[in-house]
């Protein structure tokens, strides 16, 4: 009796048995080992912060566990560069006897690049080799206006893909069925990646790691923060917000899970219903929007601006204002707090990366590639096409981005998202003593040369002219 092929599952950042197309389609065709690729030289290149490796790691920690279950073994490879990826998996598909290999798309240059390689070296050896649509909604390009191009403004966009939503939902598929135990050995998972720390232990509670952490987490979102989303998804003294992003960059839940858990709440509708499941629904869209970009507007990849005429924007060149915002040390309170939280949890409130990162490129003009490496590097969500996206938004040099003249004034930001200054103070101790008022703004002179806290670095008036000025000498379109 001959043996049922056996097919390889090379997972990425789709750490999860639910609802994944690639395992889903190879536990269909027969036996199945999971494959990856443990490449830390790529990660450092690709500026991957320690805390977002770790969440990895311990993902897949996690999930080795469920897969043993499953009767289906875990290799783990190693590679120093990308380029050795179809090599690697050729040579693992010998040594097993595997004769297919499927995978989830990844998206980006660079990741494209390789997964074309893999299939072509795949198929150059007459193997199968699947790929598939799964970090998505819709494949990137599969949305476009009339005239056949990829959307430029979001609202659009997001017209477009309710229609098509109403059309087809994208259904979740199940978890592979257990297979009959492999006879093939398992790797273990690393205690840590070579030049990744593991996350401390504090760390590793806020963002605990695997699929029934990430259900759990959507569960409470839905069942108790959602209906009021609407009213306080700006507000970071809140826990209003799904923080599930890291979860969804590192694909231990799908777009699909949230869509149909949201769905659920607001009786199937998109668009109208239930204010905080519309709003919610929305920011998905926005970041499926943000990926088709970084598809079709390969340049953004590129660390290109969206718009060609920003390019020329005079930067200023200022090691010391950006190691200030770096470091929450610019004396306003709601930049630096917001820092504080990205460096001690790796995770920021999205209003905050809006108005910190409008702090950076507008009032010290400093150039928004800076802050974009650095978010990279620190964010456990850390995700290439909303990550562009949102600091080419805050700069105004993306698409559908903030108009270059509507700077945000930090202060005003900080009275509306932070009203009590809870916030600033949970993680400005120094500024804790302050009433609601002088929080957002500690006054000059004695009271703040009696508290370990400096000066602000820069004018906000003056700064915020200096920036419109700026853009208007290029002639830049609002
Ligand atoms: P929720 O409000 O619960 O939203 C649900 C999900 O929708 C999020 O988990 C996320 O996957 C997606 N989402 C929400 N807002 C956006 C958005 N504006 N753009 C794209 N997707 C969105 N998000 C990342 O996932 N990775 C990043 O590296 C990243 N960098 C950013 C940098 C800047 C300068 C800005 C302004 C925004 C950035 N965002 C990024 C988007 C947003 O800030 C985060 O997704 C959000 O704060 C995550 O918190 P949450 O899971 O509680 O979001």
């Amino acid at each position: 009796m001959s043996q049922a092929p056996l097919s390889l599952w090379w997972l990425r950042a789709d750490l999860r048995l639910q609802d994944n197309h690639a395992l889903y389609h190879a536990s269909q065709r027969g036996p199945v080992v999971a494959v990856f690729i443990a490449t830390p030289a790529v990660w450092r290149a690709h500026d991957d912060a320690a805390i977002k490796v770790d969440f990895w790691r311990r993902n897949l920690q996690s999930l080795a566990a469920a897969l043993q279950e499953k009767g289906i073994a875990l290799r783990i490879l190693e590679a120093d560069s990308w380029e050795q990826c179809p090599q690697r998996l050729l040579e693992c598909a010998d040594e097993l006897g595997a004769d297919a290999l499927y995978f989830n798309d990844e998206y980006g240059l660079h990741e494209q690049a390789r997964d074309d390689a893999v299939v072509d070296a795949w198929q150059a050896r007459g193997l199968l080799c699947q790929r598939y649509t799964d970090q998505l909604l819709f494949p990137p390009g599969g949305l476009q206006t009339q005239a056949g191009t990829m959307f430029k403004v979001y609202s659009q966009f997001r017209r477009r893909a309710y229609e098509a939503l109403h059309g087809s939902l994208p259904s979740c598929l199940p978890a592979p069925e257990a297979q009959t135990a492999s006879a093939i050995a398992s790797s273990s998972v690393p205690d840590n990646f070579s030049g990744f720390s593991a996350a401390s232990e504090a760390q590793q509670a806020l963002w605990p790691a695997g699929e029934e952490a990430a259900q759990e987490r959507l569960q409470h979102f839905t069942q108790h923060l959602l209906e009021d989303y609407q009213e306080d998804r700006d507000r970071p003294d809140l826990d209003g917000t799904s923080r599930l992003s890291a979860y969804l960059a590192a694909g231990v839940i799908s777009p699909r899970q949230c869509l149909h858990a949201a769905l659920q709440l607001n009786h199937g509708e998109f668009g109208s219903g239930n204010p905080g499941a519309v709003s919610w629904i929305n920011e998905l869209l926005w970041r499926e929007f943000y990926k088709h970009i970084l598809v079709c507007y390969p340049r953004v990849s590129r660390h290109r601006a969206f718009r060609p005429d920003t390019e020329a924007v005079a930067w200023r060149d200022d090691p010391e204002g950006l190691h200030a915002w770096q470091q929450g040390e610019t004396g306003i309170p709601i930049v630096d707090a917001a820092m504080q939280q990205l460096l001690q949890t790796g995770w920021m409130h999205n209003r905050l990366r809006m108005i910190s990162a409008m702090f950076l490129s507008k009032n010290l003009l400093i150039d928004w590639r800076e802050g974009e490496r650095w978010f990279m590097q620190h964010l456990i969500d850390g995700d290439l096409a909303a990550n562009n996206g949102g600091w080419q938004w805050s700069a105004s040099t993306g698409t559908d981005s903030a108009p270059y003249f509507r700077v945000f004034n930090p202060l005003s930001q900080s009275q509306k998202c932070d009203p009590d200054g809870t916030f600033i103070r949970q993680w400005l101790p120094a500024l804790a003593h302050l009433s609601p008022r002088e929080v957002h703004n500690p006054p000059a002179g004695d009271l703040l040369n009696a508290v370990d806290y400096p000066a602000p670095i820069v004018d906000l008036k003056s700064s915020r002219q200096r920036a419109i000025e700026a853009f208007r000498s290029l002639g830049a379109e609002a």
